[in-house]
């Protein structure tokens, strides 16, 4: 395999390159298949999403908007107070829109984020994600479009980071217990 740098914290390889590749054709079409004819916006929180939208996007074959947003936990904070540091760019009421997320795990933050959107009043409002920590939900969330359900591990690589490292990885992986500890 490939070596990248800071990647010997890694413990073992869960979703590879193709494996990915495969599931993000398969919900690309059905993202497709459900927005025929939509104004379709696919509204992703920075950062580590990024690197799914970028391949997702382009296994949707119909016309499409992206828009960006940011937000950070509120020090300290508990309940999922989470304050939005970048908003959308374009108002979205009356357009179908799916939030695209790399991973979810207690849900409290998709939880805001969805209450913020869904004020907006789009036409419709459905959450595609990589990854499910099923395991680890605080919120119950309908989640239309899942890639993978994944372990309660902490989780590196294709976008997610440790420390702000390792996004680059093609790769979803864990990481060795020392590294988290
Ligand atoms: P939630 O509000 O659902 O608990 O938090 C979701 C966010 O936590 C994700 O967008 C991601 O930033 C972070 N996160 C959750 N699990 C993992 C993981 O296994 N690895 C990494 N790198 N980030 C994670």
């Amino acid at each position: 395999m490939t070596r990248y740098a800071g990647d010997e914290i890694v413990e073992r390889v869960l979703l590879s390159e193709d494996v990915i590749a495969a599931r993000v054709a398969e919900l690309g079409r059905s993202i497709a298949a459900d927005h025929s004819g939509h104004d379709l916006r696919l509204v992703t929180v920075l950062r580590g999403s990024v690197i799914f939208l970028a391949d997702l996007c382009r296994a949707i074959d119909v016309p499409l908007a992206l828009d960006f947003m940011a937000v950070s936990s509120y020090a300290g904070g508990s309940g999922g107070s989470v304050r939005i540091t970048k908003d959308l760019d374009d108002p979205i009421e009356g357009a179908s829109i799916v939030l695209v997320e790399d991973i979810i795990d207690t849900g409290l933050t998709l939880n805001y984020v969805l209450t913020m959107l869904r004020a907006r009043n789009p036409a419709s409002l459905s959450v595609c994600t990589l990854l499910d920590k099923d395991v680890r939900r605080i919120v119950d969330l309908p989640i239309e479009y899942r890639g993978f359900a994944v372990p309660d591990r902490f989780l590196v690589g294709y976008g997610l980071d440790i420390a702000g490292r390792l996004r680059n990885l093609p790769y979803v992986a864990t990481v060795r217990e020392d590294a988290v500890a």
